[in-house]
This record gives C-alpha cells, structure tokens and sequence, in this order.
C-alpha cells in the first residue's frame, strides 16, 4: 500500500465533468489500495476572476489580509465539488480547508511560507479508509488568519503534504503530460523528458519553465520529495524529478528554458574604485527590485560600464533609480533595452562535458544572432539576445543539441 499525494491544477478542475473525471482517477488509485491525499486548485480562471473583483473595489492598495480571505474561496470550491464528486460514486472522501489541516504559515500575506502541518487528521481519514482532499495554495498563521503561498502554490501544497506525511509520491496532475526540453509552443518538435534531476528543474522553473512553481520545486529537494508531473487527461507516466541522474549515460543537455520578461540597464562611465557596485545595486535592492545578471567591464581611464537585468515590469523603476544616481556618483549616461531575452541551456551533463558554451556560441553566430550578455554556472548557460531572435534561438539550439523527438521514419 503507496500514499500517494496528487495534486490537480486549475485546468484539470475547470469545470463540473473534469472534476467528475478526477474523482474516477482518484476511486482508481483508491481501489489499487493506495491511500490517496488530493490537492486541488481554483477552477481555471477562478483566482484571477477573484483578484479583478478585488481590483473594481481598491485598484491600488486592497488590504493583503482580506486579499487571502478572497482568494481562498476559489479552493474552497473545488474542494467541496471533488468530494462530493468522490461520494457519488462511492468514494468516502472528507474536505479541509488549510487552516481546517492546519497548514500553518508565516504571516506574509499573499506570500506565505509553510512552518508546520499538523497531519493528525489526514492520518485520522486516511486510516478510516478516506480519501483527504486539501485546499491547495492556502494556509493559516499563528493568529488564525488565512495566508495564501502566492500565485501557483497549490504545487507547493502538494509537496509540503507529501514530505509531512513522508508520502511514497507527489504527483502534480495538470495539462502537459510532463517536463519537455523546451516550451513546445516555441519548438514543436521539444520532447517530453522521462526524468530530470532537482537541480536541473529547478533551473528550468526560475528561468520561466511554468511546469511547477519553484517554490515546490526547492521544497521537493530540501525533503526528498519522490515528485512527478504528468497529464490529468492522458495516460502516461509523465516525468519523474530525480535526486541524481541515474547511471544511464546523461545527455549533455537536458534543455532550454528561456524568459520574455527581462531588461537590461547599463550605467556608463561610472569611477572604477571600491563599493561602486554597491552604490549602484544597493538602491535598487531597497526598491525590492530583483536583478539578475550583473556585467562590470574591465576600466578604462579610471571608470568603467555596469551592466544589470531586471524583471522588464521594473525596467522604469530602475532606470530612475540609476537616472538619480548619476549626478551623486558621475556616470556618464543610462542606457537600456527592454526587448530583451534570455535563453538558458540546462544540463547537469555539463560537468562533464566541455564545449557545450562554445557550440552555443556557434550556433548563435551561425543565425546571425547577436549576444548581448552571457552568464554561466555549474549547470547552465544563459545568454540575453534579442526579444525578436527568441524563436530563432531556442529552435536553433534544440537542434544543434539535438534535442528532438527521435525521427518518426517515413515510408515513401
Ligand atoms: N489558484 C491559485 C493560482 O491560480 C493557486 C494555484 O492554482 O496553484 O495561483
Ligand atoms: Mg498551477
């Protein structure tokens, strides 16, 4: 007998029949013997529908606490549906509400960290022979009032109940059948990956693979959580996330995240001379304002170039912080792009292999496209290039990595 935690997303509960469908899923494990925890989301557009009412009444400052009163209805909702769902077809099944678990959090509204879960009535169900179904993305503070995790946490939901339960899997049931080398959108020819390790996911999630959140990813690994993605609509066995790749020979690459949302900003001419970067760096961070990569040239004559993206949602804010700064710190002049992208290749097959930058390189040379930064880690290559040139790039790297789906031959 398995506990298993699955976790279906707002698309695989959009609507009354898909919910039915679900409950079949579930009654399916149930009857293998398996006992069966299930986190849902929302209904699909359900959250956002919830923030736009939020908006019509206080467009500008509504108040992060009744936010996570709003927003949580959503979850109450399909929790009660898919129970009800669960009965009707002779499934026990019991609903709860995350501070009904007690999913207890931090007290960041809208954003809140999971502390504790107090698993003794999920135990409780479970050994009666019940189904569990739990509100997903939600939770309770010390203070009893409700927190949500932030936008796609019902993920993180799920994983934090398999590690508190020490569940034997966390699937995450949603509308692809599992992790693909890149956004099949961009490239059709991306193929689903039958595994991928920890870290390697995680790099594809902060790099704008939308799979999972990344929060559910960190805390999958932190606690050994056995987690796998697949399709809520189709059979298959999806993609297992593994701790270590697994004696099989690993492909160089395993693939190319990329991200649309990016802006780079450069301050010229500024003195060469210790804390420099600080100056800079250290107003932006007090505006909250996340940057990623950080170029300095080497100096010339005493003062140099410094390079920064930023989410491009910040690209305004930032560019007036640096404007400011200019007459404190002499720079010279700003200047900015916000039709900027950047395209990652992921692989922990890096480590052993050499070359993988400069065939990168090659090929983005080779389509005449210009890089504008590049920066490099254990297991990953990111360069930033022109917004028009994304489609050109990730389809030129999938092949020259060769990360297509195997050739279907043609009899002719
Ligand atoms: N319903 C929430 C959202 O849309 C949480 C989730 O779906 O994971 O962000
Ligand atoms: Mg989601």
């Amino acid at each position: 007998m398995a506990l298993i935690v699955q976790k279906y997303g707002g698309t695989s509960v959009g609507t009354v029949e898909k919910i039915k469908t679900v409950a079949e899923k579930v009654k399916r494990f149930q009857a293998n013997g398996d006992q069966v925890i299930v986190v849902v989301s929302a209904m699909s557009g359900e959250t956002n529908r919830l923030l736009g009412l939020a908006a019509e009444v206080d467009e500008t400052s509504p108040s992060p606490r009744e936010m996570d009163v709003l927003v949580t209805t959503g979850e109450q909702v399909t929790i009660a549906l898919l129970s009800m769902a669960l009965h009707k077809i002779g499934v026990d099944a019991r609903s709860y509400t995350g501070s009904q678990v007690r999913i207890l959090t931090d007290h960041s509204h809208m954003k809140a960290r999971i502390k504790r879960i107090d698993d003794e009535r999920i135990r409780k169900d479970l050994d009666a022979g019940r189904v569990v179904v739990v509100a997903g993305f939600q939770g309770v503070d010390t203070d009893g009032n409700i927190t949500t995790l932030g936008r796609g946490g019902s993920d993180t939901t799920a994983v934090a109940l398999a590690a508190a339960l020490k569940a034997d899997e966390c699937q995450i049931y949603t509308d692809v059948d599992g992790v693909y080398t890149t956004d099949p959108r961009v490239e059709p020819k991306a193929r689903k990956l039958d595994r991928i390790t920890f870290e390697e996911m995680l790099e594809m999630a902060s790099l704008g693979s939308k799979v999972l959140q990344i929060r559910s990813v960190e805390f999958a690994g932190k606690y050994n959580v056995p987690l796998r993605v697949l399709s809520s609509f189709e059979e298959g066995e999806g993609t297992l996330i593994t701790f270590e790749d697994t004696g099989v020979e690993q492909a160089k690459i395993s693939g190319i995240a990329f991200s649309r949302d990016e802006a780079k900003l450069t301050i010229k001419g500024v003195p060469d001379e210790p804390g420099v970067a600080y100056k800079i760096l250290g107003p932006i961070a007090d505006a909250n304002i996340e940057v990623d990569m950080i170029v300095q040239n080497i100096s010339k004559d005493g003062t140099t170039d410094f390079t920064f993206t930023v989410h491009r949602n910040d690209y305004e804010r930032a560019a007036a912080i640096l404007t400011e700064l200019t007459s404190t710190l002499g720079g010279e002049e700003i200047d900015g792009d916000d039709k900027i992208v950047k395209v990652s290749l992921v692989g922990v097959g890096m480590r052993s292999h050499a070359g993988i930058a400069s065939t990168m390189f090659e090929t983005l040379a080779r389509e005449g496209i210009n890089i504008r930064l590049i920066s490099t880690s254990e297991i990953k290559v990111s360069v930033v290039v022109d917004e028009k040139y994304l489609e050109l790039a990730v389809r030129s790297l999938h092949e020259a990595f060769n990360l297509a789906q195997d050739e279907v031959a043609t009899v002719g």
